[in-house]
């Protein structure tokens, strides 16, 4: 049985208050069920981590992105040991605004997600199509071509303290939402792919959604057999709407 983990993608949204009184509202939600990550911009982590200590609450605090080495002449960047040691203990990598805004290449991607597992990070890696791809039916491809870039570099045992995120780029903050009959295809289909290499990671790998996850979608997408939770965007900047996708997933 996986249990069931839902984050929240902050993306560049939010002040420092916004982050504090979040967190405070979150003591109301029962998340003991349910993984609960929440990524805000990274000048908040420390501050989101301490909060989160301070008020009990079972969430923890995940990064955005990570750097690709520990340390050095990496201007600019954030490693993994140093996003630990400012309270993130997950982040996001190759999520498609990166792919797109920062041309992130699958190369890259796959160094980041080996530099997250070195420096104890627990990786979330993203992965989707772009309209046009599924339009014109290469959104099996594209996936593919996504994760085994990382397959080629980690083994999947490597990447279970993490999970995958199916992402599909046309439902990514347009309101647009896959089907959970589509959404289960693609997982299942990364599922395949990850069984593959290694049954028994495929059947631990936690698979999560994301792509317009509001309260009024998320059941249903958490009935499908291989859709382990959400990534979410839009409907994790209130603690309301967040609070109600998590509470799908437990009941799920
Ligand atoms: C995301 O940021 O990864 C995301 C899925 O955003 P939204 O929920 O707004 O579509």
């Amino acid at each position: 049985m996986r249990t069931k983990l839902v984050a929240a993608n902050w993306k560049m949204n939010g002040s420092m208050d916004e982050v504090l009184s979040f967190v405070s509202a979150m003591q109301a939600t029962d998340a003991s069920a349910v993984d609960v990550l929440l990524c805000p911009p990274a000048l908040f982590i420390p501050a989101a981590a301490d909060a989160v200590t301070q008020h009990g609450i079972a969430m923890t605090i995940g990064a955005q992105d990570v750097g690709i080495a520990a340390q050095g002449a990496h201007t600019g960047e954030i490693g993994a040991e140093m996003l630990r040691l400012a309270g993130a203990y997950w982040t996001l990598v190759g999520h498609s605004e990166r792919r797109l805004d920062q041309e992130e290449t699958d190369d890259l991607i796959a160094t980041k997600m080996a530099a997250a597992v070195r420096g104890e990070l627990r990786p979330i890696l993203c992965v989707g199509e772009t309209l046009e791809q599924r339009q014109t039916g290469s959104e099996r491809v594209v996936v593919a071509r996504q994760l085994e870039a990382v397959l080629d570099r980690l083994d999947p045992a490597q990447l279970l303290t993490g999970a995958i995120a199916y992402e599909p780029v046309w439902a990514i903050g347009t309101g647009e939402t896959a089907t959970p009959a589509q959404a289960q295809e693609m997982h299942g289909f990364i599922r395949e792919m990850i069984d593959g290499v290694d049954p028994e990671a495929a059947r631990a790998m936690r698979i999560v959604y994301g792509g317009s996850v509001k309260p009024d979608n998320a059941t249903a997408l958490f009935a499908e057999a291989d859709i382990d939770g959400a990534l979410v965007g839009g409907a994790s900047m209130r603690a309301e709407s967040f609070a109600a996708i998590i509470a799908a997933a437990a009941a799920a």
